[in-house]
């Protein structure tokens, strides 16, 4: 058996081959029968002509409908009027099941296309992401295990928020009352005491309110930590992180790169080192970003717009003010009003892909911090252990996974980036 990646590299012309898949596209005249025919590597065009069938048979392949399934023997030529530039001359052939109306034409609204989500995957393009998507978790995880990085297991039910409690699911447990996580950073921190770097790629959930192009509210989530590393140091290993997963992207999927219709040459702009800018420097000349923003407003999704819209690669926006983050950034030691942390917008308008920084690592800044938002240090008895016994200076990040794919893949939204997204009105199927 064949794959159609065999034929089109061009390895099986003028010989024979068996191949199997789904029917794309077909149309037939009284003596020839075309079948555009996929399979997970890519379509070729299939002929049967009449005069080789007895009449039932030809019957049955010239009225084949979209999405049946059917194994195909036959020759290979090179013909460069076929879609790519192959052809396969049926000899024979084994219908596996025939379909029946499939759902989906063309020109479908898109809830409609999210309700038949299970099928629409199947679409060319949509492979195309899956595959790219595919490259990227690959190639994300490679940088980490080559970097020295271990990769860790963290738990999804917990008991402590990391990014606030608003945007909690909570699970019964036994009784009791659990949340989904929002991230894995503390248990992060906590494995950094023996392996120095972590790294876990697994699902975050967030109960995000809002529908926008950008938030799912469970997305995949890959988050790094590492003993001895400062702010500076974090985004050194980001940046060279994404130049990675960009290079491995156009290396390995160029092809569904073209399918999907991405302007590659953009994305091999994507060297490091990336741009750092400061929140200060930003508020400072609002106007040089296309912003009307002053010191203390935060940077939402139509600001990031404006900001990346004028760069080709990524940047970094640091040192924002403590008020604007959580409560685990630890503060600048030469202005203790600004965090030592970062966001790396993605440029062309994606903006925010990635959260990081150094986190407060002193026990009595903790402490303080825990008070001044109001927390309860008795919640927090492990993550205030990690400042007892052992404390060092570290530093770690998210990232986004579906948006670094939302990104690299040039979409509209993040929908498009994930088989089955989970958004506040969506769970099915
Ligand atoms: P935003 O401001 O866009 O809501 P955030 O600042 O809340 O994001 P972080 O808490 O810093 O996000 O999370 C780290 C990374 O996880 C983000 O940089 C982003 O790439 C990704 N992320 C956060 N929330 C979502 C979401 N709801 N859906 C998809 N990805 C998300
Ligand atoms: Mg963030």
């Amino acid at each position: 058996m064949d794959h159609i990646s065999d034929i089109l590299e061009g390895s099986r012309t003028g010989k024979s081959t068996e191949i199997r898949g789904w029917v794309y596209r077909s149309r037939a005249s009284a003596n020839v029968a075309f079948i555009v025919l996929r399979d997970s590597t890519g379509i070729v065009q299939c002929v049967a002509s009449r005069e080789n069938f007895p009449e039932s048979r030809f019957k049955e392949i010239s009225g084949l409908t979209l999405e049946s399934s059917i194994v195909l023997k036959g020759t290979v030529v090179e013909d460069k009027r076929a879609p790519t530039g192959y052809e396969v001359k049926v000899g024979d052939f084994t219908i596996i099941q025939r379909n029946d109306n499939y759902p989906i034409t063309k020109d479908l609204g898109e809830e409609f296309l999210l309700d038949i989500r299970h099928l629409w995957v199947r679409s060319r393009e949509f492979t195309s992401m899956m595959k790219i998507r595919s490259t990227i978790f690959d190639a994300t995880g490679e940088y980490f295990m080559d970097r020295g990085f271990y990769e860790v297991h963290t738990p999804f039910m917990v008991s402590t928020a990391t990014e606030g409690g608003s945007a909690l699911f909570k699970v019964p447990f036994f009784g009791e009352e659990v949340s989904l996580t929002q991230s894995a950073q503390f248990y992060l921190e906590t494995l950094i005491f023996s392996l120095e770097n972590v790294f876990t790629i697994s699902p975050s959930f967030r109960a995000e309110k809002s529908r926008t192009w950008r938030h799912l509210t469970e997305y995949w989530h890959a988050e790094a930590e590492s003993a001895w590393v400062d702010n500076e140091g974090m985004m050194q290993i980001e940046e060279k992180l994404i130049e990675h997963v960009v290079k491995r992207v156009i290396e390995d999927r160029s092809d569904d790169l073209s399918i999907m219709k991405r302007d590659v040459g953009r994305l091999e702009k994507i060297r490091a080192p990336f741009d750092r800018i400061r929140y200060s420097g930003i508020v400072k000349e609002p106007e040089k970003y296309g912003l009307n923003i002053k010191y203390g407003d935060d940077l939402g999704m139509e600001e990031e717009r404006e900001i990346t819209k004028r760069f080709q690669k990524p940047i970094f926006v640091t040192h924002y003010p403590a008020a604007l983050k959580t409560f685990y950034h630890r503060p600048d030691p030469e202005n203790e009003d600004e965090i030592l942390c970062h966001d790396m917008l993605a440029p062309e308008g994606y903006g925010e892909i990635i959260g990081g920084g150094e986190r407060i690592w002193e026990m009595d800044v903790l402490v303080k911090r825990l008070k001044e938002y109001g927390l309860d240090e008795k919640d927090y008895y492990w993550y205030l252990d990690l400042r007892r016994y052992g404390s060092v200076p570290h530093s770690g990040f998210g990232l986004g996974m579906d948006r670094l794919v939302t990104w690299i893949c040039g979409l509209q939204s993040i929908r498009d980036a994930i088989p089955y997204p989970r958004t506040i009105r969506r769970f099915k199927p």
